[in-house]
């Protein structure tokens, strides 16, 4: 039997370069797209191309020859990045969604996994630290915080028509705080839980007795380990579910707490300072029904199960960077 062969665009990135890994686990013949390398590791593709997928010509290029395509690559970055550069997130994600949906459908691609967000939920829904989950059907009427859950939810959209108008399935997830070893964790488009052991390493290395958090650190948010995410990717994949899809844990904590866990992980104690800086939305958890019905599956990595593997991976990238 031919090995089917996939495509997973942003396979530079943090999630797609471990799902390339994934991937070819399974048997799958893999081709990565980026407009950058992988930073911390090689990429275990089959070929590896850097094509900037806002071009029309790159996206037709990509997608040729693949029978079903991950679609990851995004202008994304934690609450530092996507509250400031909106209009860039919202005309790049555009570009690179738009065209890769229509290049594939073009070149007969027969499946195509896209990458949403939680940030698409109305942001009216999480004014409260312990807010109620979020359910699928809350996405509308919509009102995203951001430009970025604005793209993200008017690709959804455009995803579902093409797999009603053409012959291209699609399946949709709604990623919540995604985190794991080789991610982003400096330059400003690290997320929270990189950003925490950032902090808390250098501080740990350095000798230092306090961090910063970003306001007053009673904000929560689910966090969802890496191994968990490849599993859930790939069970919908599998799956003939067309809407989209809540994936990351229902465990919601304050940044306080993680922090506090961080530290536990590291075995320092460290002053918390609270600083002015982006906070996102006030709370916001994964209502899991709807994922454990349709994958009869959810999350099982614990938070400080998924931290204890990913706190020592950025403290050696610290202790690498400080000593030159
Ligand atoms: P990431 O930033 O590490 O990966 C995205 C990749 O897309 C990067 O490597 C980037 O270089 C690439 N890219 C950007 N512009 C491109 C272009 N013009 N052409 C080709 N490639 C381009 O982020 P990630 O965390 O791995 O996220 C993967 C997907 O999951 C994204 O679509 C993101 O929006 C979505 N998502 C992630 C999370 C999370 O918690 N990590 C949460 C919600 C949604």
């Amino acid at each position: 039997m031919m090995q089917t062969r996939v495509l997973v665009t942003g396979a530079g990135g943090f999630i797609g370069h471990h799902l390339v890994s994934y991937l070819k686990k399974q048997g799958y013949w893999v081709k990565g797209v980026d407009i950058k390398t992988p930073e911390f590791s090689e990429t275990d593709a089959d070929e590896f191309e850097l094509l900037d997928l806002r071009k029309w010509e790159n996206c037709l290029r990509a997608t040729r020859e693949v029978d079903e395509v991950y679609a990851l690559a995004a202008d994304m970055g934690g609450m530092g990045y996507i509250s400031v550069y909106q209009a860039e997130i919202l005309r790049n994600n555009t570009l690179i969604d738009l065209q890769t949906l229509e290049a594939s459908r073009r070149n007969g691609v027969k499946k195509l996994f896209y990458t949403s967000s939680a940030c698409v939920y109305p942001e009216h829904l999480q004014l409260e630290a312990n807010v109620t989950p979020l359910r699928e059907q809350d996405a509308y009427p919509a009102q995203p915080q951001d430009a970025y859950g604005w793209e993200k939810l008017y690709s959804e959209i455009m995803c579902q028509h093409y797999s009603q108008q053409y012959k291209l399935e699609t399946r949709i997830v709604r990623f919540h705080n995604i985190f794991g070893p080789y991610g982003t964790w400096e330059g400003g488009r690290e997320k929270a839980p990189a950003a925490l052991c950032r902090k808390i390493a250098y501080a740990k290395l350095s000798g230092a007795k306090e961090i910063e958090i970003w306001g007053d650190g009673e904000q929560t948010r689910s966090f969802c380990y890496i191994d968990d995410c490849l599993k859930g990717i790939y069970k919908l994949m599998l799956s003939d579910y067309p809407q989209p899809l809540n994936l990351g844990q229902d465990r919601m904590v304050t940044i306080n707490e993680l922090a506090d866990m961080i530290m536990s992980i590291a075995g320092v104690q460290l002053q918390k300072k609270h600083v002015p800086g982006p906070q996102g939305v006030r709370g916001r958890n994964s209502d899991n029904n709807l994922l454990k019905q349709v994958l009869n599956w959810e999350p099982e990595i614990s938070l400080e199960e998924g931290l204890s593997r990913t706190y020592p991976w950025i403290e050696k990238q610290v202790y690498t960077k400080l000593r030159g």
